[in-house]
């Protein structure tokens, strides 16, 4: 008999299901288990793919998109990445809005992934009609059968993350998960993931993690918006200077906030560690488990899982870059020994 191929029928297939590993080195001195659900390991290298494709087919059996329409999305970011790879297989056009703070490198890789970009100046304000809120709004308009994913004020990102990235950390952890740490940005992720989990066990702490230069915190404390909150903060997909409606704010227990340095400096310790390869705010989601522990929040019965959001790939420029940390002061205070030397033979 002919053996069957085992191939899968396209990359989409690999979307979800990601690894929970283990952390065992950067956790000495922690209190309690810690894993880590390694959401690179997605094929767009994000959490992102879950949205993107959940939206995208949510969309197709509500019959709002068709073949051969038009994905639209304000984004740089993993979003945009994963909204491409989608529109690739399931044959839709995507158009991005980007911000033209966005490196030259990311802009290529939305394009080589096919996507239709337009750049729009960082410098006007959100209501210009130049913002890429508005150029987004307005190609929907303009374009027939086009879907404008909207991931800040869209339910289908909390519920893709209800029906995939819950259950899987639910069953991965045999049920015995005491604590979720999660970074907060559209909020879809911990709003999602804890809506779940929250359910099997409301004893569950669902930790969020925020920027300093970002209102959540403020917000779930005190349900003010506070614009004295808000200054420019360099780490990418964290923290927000407006309210997504993505946002549960009621089913997160506490937010801790975390400083770009300390991010940066950790996310390189879980390379160096673990041989973990993880993005920026994965370095941000561990710190916070650090001030957490100081905090006295966890005991050697806690079983923690924290979501690493993206891969370290994305951030070679940035965190990865010894000459960005340099520029930034981030060698100055602490770390000055992690700087290496490269050693050059002639
Ligand atoms: N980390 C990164 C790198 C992201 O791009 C995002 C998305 N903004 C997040 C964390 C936060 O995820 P969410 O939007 O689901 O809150």
């Amino acid at each position: 008999m002919k053996e069957e191929i085992k191939a899968y029928n396209n990359v989409l297939e690999l979307i979800g299901n990601t690894p929970l590993i283990k952390l065992n080195n950067i956790t000495q001195g922690l209190s309690g288990n810690f894993y880590a659900k390694v959401e690179a390991f997605n094929p767009g290298h994000s959490t992102k793919d879950r949205i993107a494709l959940y939206i995208i087919e949510e969309a197709e059996k509500r019959g709002i998109l068709k073949p051969g329409d038009t994905i639209i999305e304000t984004t740089s970011g993993n979003t945009g990445f994963s909204l491409a790879m989608v529109s690739i297989i399931k044959g839709y056009d995507c158009i991005l809005a980007v911000s033209s703070k966005s490196s030259a490198d990311k802009i290529d890789m939305l394009r080589t992934m096919g996507a239709k970009v337009y750049v729009c100046p960082a410098n006007v304000s959100a209501d210009d009609e130049r913002s890429y809120y508005n150029v987004a709004k307005r190609l929907h308009e303009e374009t027939k059968g086009s879907v404008y994913i909207n991931q800040y004020f869209n339910d289908l990102n909390v519920d893709a993350h209800y029906n995939s990235t819950g259950p899987e950390i639910w069953e991965q952890t045999n049920g015995k998960i005491t604590h979720l740490v999660a970074c907060s940005g559209t909020g879809g992720t911990i709003s999602g993931t804890a809506r779940f989990l929250k359910e099997q066990n409301p004893d569950i702490q669902i930790l969020g993690v925020d920027a300093f230069g970002s209102v959540l915190k403020k917000y779930h404390e005190t349900k003010e918006f506070d614009n004295e909150e808000i200054y420019p903060y360099r780490i990418e997909g964290l923290g927000k200077n407006l309210i997504p409606t993505a946002t549960d704010f009621d089913i997160i227990d506490n937010f801790m906030k975390v400083s770009d340095e300390d991010s940066a400096h950790t996310a390189r310790e879980l390379a160096k560690k673990e041989g973990l390869f993880v993005g920026y705010t994965s370095g941000a989601a561990f710190q916070a488990i650090k001030q957490y522990e100081e905090a006295g929040t966890f005991n050697e019965n806690s079983n923690v899982v924290v979501i690493f959001p993206d891969h370290g790939s994305r951030y070679m420029s940035k965190i990865y870059s010894d000459d960005w940390m340099s520029e930034q002061g981030f060698f100055d205070t602490k770390n000055k020994e992690e700087a290496q030397k490269i050693e050059i033979i002639k």
